[in-house]
């Protein structure tokens, strides 16, 4: 049942992965989301809905454009397809809940926020401050407890010091993607944080190796980074914390 369940939200999912794509791309520059509709990149010819079916038009369009054949970017069947892949994921973990939808709100905003990130080094207040409210809300409806509001404020406040500790390391906008995480996450926040900032070793060891000292003042987006904690968290973050807590026999 669970796995039916799954199955069929993968289909909205990959519909709200589109919907992403234009929330990532118009937002951060403060423009509708609704008109003008799509239009190609390279030669502005609008996007018929027939072409703009997710995952299925851009396998029939083989990646191009129907009137100038300009290069599709890979982001957005790829955002399509991660969308959908999470979405089915929660219920597929979570059953026909009200855990598994606040799960999915919360996988949506991850994604927007790791394109806009990675694209542009901006996690938007319009979509972080909204889902950390909503998310927030609706997590202590369904489980009455301060810990949405005692993770939600405190992994910002540690984000936030260790902000103002590494200047040029992280910037607010990751502090008020803390206040998301710990929202939607509870006691499992820290795994979240962990998971985020040791990922994030790999690229700044990276840059480090390959340009060295001048290295040091290349800036990493940290969003993405704390966006897959946040996922893994989500998924496997009690059993990562139980594990933890076994481990130092408390
Ligand atoms: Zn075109």
């Amino acid at each position: 049942m669970t796995a039916a369940i799954a199955a069929i939200v993968f289909w909205p999912g990959l519909a709200v992965g589109s919907f992403l794509n234009v929330v990532a791309a118009r937002l951060p520059l403060r423009r509708s989301l609704v008109s003008p509709g799509s239009a190609c990149m390279s030669c502005e010819t609008p996007i018929a809905w027939y072409d703009n079916v997710p995952l299925l038009s851009y396998a029939l369009l083989r990646g191009r454009c129907r009137s100038c054949r300009a290069t599709i970017p890979w982001k957005y069947p790829a955002v399509e397809i991660a969308t959908a892949v999470l979405v089915s994921a929660c219920f597929l973990r979570f059953g026909l809940s009200g855990e598994a939808l606040v799960g999915a709100l919360f996988c949506c905003a991850l994604v927007a926020i790791t394109v806009t990130d990675f694209e542009r080094r901006i996690i938007p207040n319009r979509i972080v401050l909204p889902c950390a409210a909503v998310v927030l809300a609706v997590n202590t409806a369904l489980r009455p407890s301060p810990e949405w509001a005692i993770a939600a404020f405190g992994a910002a406040l540690f984000l936030f010091l260790a902000a103002l500790a590494y200047p040029g390391g992280m910037g607010m906008g990751d502090v008020k993607l803390a206040l998301l995480l710990g929202a939607a996450l509870g006691r499992t926040v820290p795994v979240a944080l962990m998971t985020g900032m040791v990922a994030a070793l790999v690229p700044s060891f990276v840059i480090l190796a390959r340009h060295g000292r001048k290295g040091r003042k290349m800036r990493i987006a940290f969003g993405p980074f704390l966006a897959l904690g946040g996922v893994v968290a989500l998924f496997a973050g009690g059993d990562l914390l139980d594990s933890y807590l076994h481990l130092f026999g408390s």
